[in-house]
């Protein structure tokens, strides 16, 4: 079942230097429980999009309607920002509390619900997270991936259908990207729809699908093995392409009979031990 849909959106920022089309009529649907990844290089319009996902923007044409509702209705803000959550680049901007509890249950109490239910929530989702260990912590006293795990457990504990990454695992260590990415599969397998925004190509590999942009707007959508099959175009974009990708890719050229569409290191193991 649909749960977003943009129809020609558009975004242009007016600033003092003139007129910036950041979203150049962007078009697409995405299903309630889809893993969406987007990739582009910077500047094409990744956070722009994001933002139109739970309202922060308006469009300036066009429509996106999120959960049946459109955005552009100002009536429908706050359901709007019920069903949307959002995570950001740096996990310190983030945090408002001085213990990591009071931190989970910040948007819920905005939200007005009970004391006893934020008190439930906030357990369900620390435990979702693995950081139920930390409750009575200080969040300063955390790693980066486990405050970005804080992050993600206050937007859990605020029920969203529709969680939004955008670029969350960047000023992260291998270690706490990999504590994000497994915790987004997680959710993805309880059914969120999960879109994530990322520069790292070899997370993207675990989307249903990626929408690949540039220049504001979206050039491609398909399987992350449809979209890395064609490494020419993805490299013509500025972008990489998964290190199994490339290497299968340099192999083969080499005159190896490797597989077609590899992705995965996994495979590109598998491949080896069979040519
Ligand atoms: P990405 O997230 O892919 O790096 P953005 O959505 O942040 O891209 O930016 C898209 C384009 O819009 C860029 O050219 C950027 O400089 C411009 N832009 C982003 N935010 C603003 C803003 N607040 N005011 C003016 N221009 C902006
Ligand atoms: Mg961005």
């Amino acid at each position: 079942m649909e749960i977003i849909r943009a129809e020609n959106l558009r975004h242009v920022y007016k600033t003092s230097a003139g007129e910036k089309v950041a979203l150049d009529g962007v078009n697409f649907s995405i299903n309630e429980g889809e893993f969406i990844a987007i990739i582009g290089i910077n500047g094409s319009g990744k956070s722009t999009l994001a933002k139109h996902f739970n309202a922060l923007l308006m469009p300036s044409d066009g429509k996106i309607f999120v959960a049946g509702l459109d955005t552009s209705d100002k009536k429908n803000l706050w359901r709007v920002r019920e069903n949307v959550g959002m995570v950001f680049q740096n996990p310190d901007n983030e945090i408002v509390a001085a213990v990591v509890e009071d931190d989970v249950a910040f948007g819920c109490e905005n939200l007005g619900i009970e004391p006893d239910e934020i008190q439930r929530r906030v357990n369900f989702a620390l435990d979702i997270v693995n950081m139920s260990a930390y409750k009575k912590f200080s969040p300063s006293k955390l790693s980066g991936g486990q405050k970005q795990r804080i992050a993600i457990a206050g937007v859990l504990a605020m029920q969203t259908k529709i969680i939004v990454f955008d670029e969350a695992t960047a000023m992260l260590d291998p270690a706490g990207r990999r504590e994000i990415l497994d915790t987004v599969q997680r959710l993805h397998a309880q059914g969120l729809t999960i879109i994530y925004i990322t520069h790292f190509m070899e997370e993207t590999a675990v989307a249903d699908k990626i929408f690949l942009m540039e220049d504001g707007k979206i050039l491609k959508i398909g399987t992350p093995r449809q979209i890395f099959s064609d490494v020419k175009e993805i490299k013509r974009l500025g972008l990489d392409v998964p290190v199994a990708v490339e290497l299968a890719e340099r192999l083969r050229r080499r005159g190896l009979k490797f597989p077609k569409n590899i992705l995965t290191d996994e495979e590109f193991i598998n491949a080896c031990l069979n040519v």
